[in-house]
């Protein structure tokens, strides 16, 4: 392009051999770094989300941790404490049980849960009476579901926000049979222990499968 051109005045100007012409070099360059952050941008995306998935991943346990070798002085200590609180009916597996989203390939909670943290220990006992008093009571098998579980897994099983299960005084419990009138059976025993016999204080609540049970400070039920 002519350098004097804009010093002149427009009468004496060369004529451009077109308007349109040295406009569309110049927006190029605009469109080529427009096209290239964007690249950068997309490319950027790509890399933190798989790195994301990456280092989300090696948060998961893909087995029980009561399996991890990691927590075999923590689980030895806990089946000592079973022991020493006479709990008979249900062993340290039952009770640790990571729960079935845990182990459930595809599941949002695969992976997540933890064991309960040793403060939470004495916490569970209360409830873990009940659970042995109705086992005693109901004469059969029961299968724990789910006991404690780590916030973030209870947050990704869907739980309620301040799940008594997050502070190990929960306990999804179904009957072995798994026939929907042992069930009730066992609700209904869990009403006339709390409500009757006034045995604990507590939430109780009836699925089609289970029963949850826990020691809240006050009576709930659903
Ligand atoms: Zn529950």
């Amino acid at each position: 392009m002519d350098a004097n051109a804009l010093y002149l005045p427009p009468d004496k100007r060369r004529p451009l051999p077109s308007d349109d012409k040295p406009a569309r070099p110049k927006r190029k360059p605009g469109v080529v770094i427009a096209v290239a952050l964007a690249g950068l941008l997309a490319l950027g995306v790509f890399v933190g989300l798989l790195s994301w998935r990456y280092f989300y991943s090696q948060d998961r346990q893909f087995f029980d941790p009561i399996d991890d070798p990691k927590n075999a002085a923590l689980v030895t200590e806990f089946e000592e404490f079973l022991h020493t609180n006479y709990i008979v009916y249900f062993s340290a597996r039952e009770i640790l049980t990571p729960g079935g989203s845990h182990r459930q390939v595809g599941s949002k909670g695969y992976g997540l849960n933890r064991l309960p943290p040793r403060h939470l220990w004495d916490d569970m006992l209360a409830s873990l009476f009940i659970l042995e008093e109705l086992r005693e009571r109901f004469g059969g098998k029961l299968d724990i579901y789910s006991g404690y579980r780590a916030p973030t897994y209870n947050t990704a099983v869907g739980g309620a926000r301040r799940s008594q299960h997050m502070r190990f005084r929960a306990f999804d419990v179904a009957p072995s049979s798994r026939k929907p009138e042992d069930v009730e059976k066992l609700y209904a025993l869990l009403r006339q222990m709390r409500d009757d016999e006034k045995l604990f204080t507590g939430g109780i609540g009836r699925y089609g499968a289970w029963v949850h049970l826990d020691t809240r400070e006050k009576n709930a039920n659903w």
